[in-house]
């Protein structure tokens, strides 16, 4: 293909002014690492491929199913029956999309040994993740390295976006310096979420995204934005004020607590049980009796003040206050963090 026509599919973006026929070319060479290709992360991956990213590295774990159609919008009933991973699902429906974009699959849980690899070579690190640990990993990452990145969460029919530019915003620690206790935000398993918060935010990602990487950035959000569909409420929060004000242990002290395991989850499988312990590293202490009311409908709860135990599917749950919990039914310790994930939050 003529350098002509291949940049002809980009003409209506490169008519936008903001972007221009220079923006684009810098697009065509950008890198960019998105975490996690769920929700968030198909409809960013989607609008960053057709508008032409040079590279992008899709990470995520976890394989797809049924319920995940009504809002992972790069998968079908097709890929359900093929029991792939995401990343590689999504790869093939992006290189059916814009096959002149290099989209690497990795099939992978992040945590703090390879995250610094997988982002290091990257212009822009996009968060497409339901899991603040790996936000946080995201934030120290970041910072560190001193890339761009960009927040967002989604839940119900609310959601929030920011874009953190080390040294120049806030960071994630900044506005929200410790995630929420396991059990405390719910998940989407528990409290359900609409698709068109989803897309919502996530083209509020794609949009900074495109600022950032062609280098527009005067047009960057500096606030964070709160929308939430079923309420009609729209909300922008002023947070440059915090940059320097806070005694952010990441950007101000350079502590980079998550990175370095002094937070999150340690998860070791039970020889010989067929079980495995998570252990999460969280300050406050886990709400049973909200965590009770959001378990119930989905399996058998019953607790007192010492643990709590949940049955769901073939699994059983024992959780106590400080977070742990042990899964029995799977010996794979991927499968345990990401039962944890789903169940219990983070
Ligand atoms: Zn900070």
């Amino acid at each position: 293909m003529s350098a002509g026509i291949e940049l002809d599919r980009y003409s209506r973006q490169m008519r936008f002014p903001g972007i221009g026929e220079a923006g684009q070319h810098r697009l065509l060479e950008s890198r960019v690492t998105l975490c996690g290709c769920g929700a968030l992360g198909t409809v960013l991956a989607n609008a960053l491929v057709r508008g032409g990213v040079g590279h992008l590295r899709l990470i995520d774990r976890d394989f797809i199913e049924t319920n995940n159609l009504q809002r992972q919008v790069l998968f079908d009933e097709h890929d359900v029956a093929e029991n792939l991973p995401k990343a590689e699902a999504a790869s093939r429906k992006l290189a059916a999309i814009n096959s002149s974009v290099h989209v690497e699959p990795v099939v992978t849980d992040i945590d703090r040994t390879n995250i610094l690899e997988l982002v290091s070579d990257a212009d822009l690190i996009l968060d497409g993740t339901d899991n603040f640990e790996i936000r946080y990993l995201i934030n120290d990452a970041a910072v560190k390295l001193g890339k761009p990145w960009v927040y967002g969460g989604c839940i119900g029919s609310h959601g929030q976006t920011m874009t953190i530019l080390p040294g120049e915003t806030p960071c994630l620690r900044c506005v929200f310096e410790a995630a929420p206790a396991p059990g405390e935000a719910g998940t989407c398993e528990t409290a359900g979420v609409l698709s068109p918060i989803v897309n919502i935010v996530a083209s509020y990602q794609a949009t900074e995204a495109f600022k950032i990487l062609t280098g527009r950035r005067e047009q960057i959000n500096r606030e964070l934005i709160y929308i939430d569909v079923w309420e009609n409420v729209h909300r922008k929060i002023k947070i440059a004020p915090l940059l320097g004000k806070v005694d952010c242990p990441c950007c101000k002290r350079r502590h980079f607590e998550w990175l370095d395991g002094a937070h999150g989850a340690h998860t070791t499988s039970l020889c010989g049980r067929n079980a495995v312990q998570v252990a999460h590293r969280s300050a406050s202490r886990l709400n049973f009796d909200g965590l009770a009311r959001q378990l119930e409908t989905l399996g058998t709860v019953t607790y007192n003040r010492f643990m709590l135990k949940f049955q769901v599917d073939s699994y059983d749950f024992t959780l106590f206050p400080d977070g742990r919990a042990i899964i029995k039914g799977t010996s794979d310790v991927d499968k345990a963090r990401t039962l944890y994930a789903k169940y219990v939050g983070h």
